[in-house]
């Protein structure tokens, strides 16, 4: 089957992309940095991503499991790759024999890295996970099998790293500052790597104390925090175009469940993209607007599997054929994320795989 030419597609400008990494460097301190790639970097796409930041060298790649891992593997055979969260027991083998970095969370953990390490005859480098308020993952900071996983000696197993994670470093700057202060007092200091700040501890806890730092949203180009945008260039623009436009009368419906009527004689224009494409249907009805031609123009009527309708009555020169901005240089996904009632990290893991990428 031919590929149908892209009715959505999303640029990937990757000289943002290294703009904004330039920029987690000069808020880290000296730290290191592990490049957070996970979901096809974040619905970016993983190969042109690892392939940009190659030139920095970054000291990991973070993903979530070891199908990512083969992945940035493949792209780059020499890169170290991390996985964030806890491993499942059908992935431990392969991470030690792939030599993927893993953190672990439990002594039974260790056990078992140790045990696959040793029968496959390599060192395993191990992370330790603390929990400092997360609550997700990682030991206790004060349980004594926390400082005997630190304090691990096994010829097969070498103890590299700790880490912890924040969950309200956007939120609560009292919360977050504690657990910055846990994490060092219970942190070895001659430890290799030592990681706690995602994007919003980067940005807003620069001084965080720790030699690597995980950035992940704020490579993409939105922030987390809106005071640091102006820092930050998107990274992805998710454009479709117009294929029809209709001229309706004064109270003509629009759309599923008949929830948009118009108020006057109108131009709307049909857009080939839809929630199959990742522009979420609970933007229905939320006054979001799209970018055409300089303008902005309100998204009216539900949005549906692959079209939106588009009300242009107020804007002169729109034709068929005419890109339209979802997202990107011009509407912030952050306010299409607020207006959708989620989060920027869910809209840009969400743009479907329909979507083709271009890379800039
Ligand atoms: C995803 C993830 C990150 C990156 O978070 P951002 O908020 O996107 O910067 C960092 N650390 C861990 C453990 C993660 O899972």
């Amino acid at each position: 089957m031919d590929l149908s030419p892209p009715r959505a597609w999303a640029e990937i400008d990757l000289d943002a992309l290294k703009k904004n990494y330039q920029y987690a460097l000069t808020q880290s301190n000296g730290a290191e940095v592990m490049a957070v790639v996970k979901a096809n970097a974040y619905g970016h796409g993983v190969e042109n991503v690892v392939r940009a930041l190659e030139e920095f060298q970054p000291a990991f790649y973070g993903v979530a499991n070891v199908a990512e891992a083969r992945e940035v593997r493949a792209f780059l055979p020499k890169a170290r790759i991390y996985l964030l969260g806890a491993a499942n027991p059908s992935e431990y083998a392969e991470i030690v024999q792939a030599g993927y970095t893993p953190c672990v969370s439990n002594l039974a953990e260790l056990q078992i890295y140790k045990e696959l390490a040793e029968s496959a005859g390599v060192v395993m480098p191990l992370h330790v996970a603390v929990d400092t308020g997360m609550g997700r993952g990682g030991f206790q900071p004060d349980d004594p099998a926390f400082t005997e996983a630190l304090n691990f000696q096994h010829s097969h197993v070498q103890i590299e790293g700790v880490g912890s994670h924040l969950p309200v470093a956007d939120e609560d700057e009292g919360f977050t500052q504690k657990q910055f202060q846990v994490f060092q007092s219970c942190c070895p200091p001659d430890l290799r790597y030592k990681h706690l700040a995602n994007s919003a501890g980067i940005l807003h806890f620069p001084s965080g104390g720790c030699n690597l730092i995980r950035p992940g949203l704020m490579l993409y180009g939105c922030s987390p925090l809106p005071e640091y945008q102006e820092h930050l260039s998107p990274v992805m623009s998710l454009y479709s175009r117009i294929s029809l436009l209709r001229k309706v009368p004064e109270g003509a419906s629009v759309s599923y469940g008949r929830t948009f009527i118009t108020q006057r004689p109108s131009i709307i224009a049909v857009i080939g993209i839809g929630y199959a494409d990742g522009v979420q249907r609970s933007l229905s009805g939320k006054n979001a607007h799209v970018f055409i031609n300089g303008h902005r123009a309100p998204i009216v009527g539900r949005v549906t599997m692959d079209q939106i309708m588009v009300d242009v009555t107020d804007h002169s020169r729109v034709e068929i054929g005419d890109q339209v901005e979802i997202f990107g240089k011009n509407i912030p996904v952050s306010e299409m994320s607020s207006q959708a009632g989620t989060i920027p990290w869910e809209i840009f893991t969400g743009i479907a795989p329909r979507v083709t990428r271009v890379p800039l």
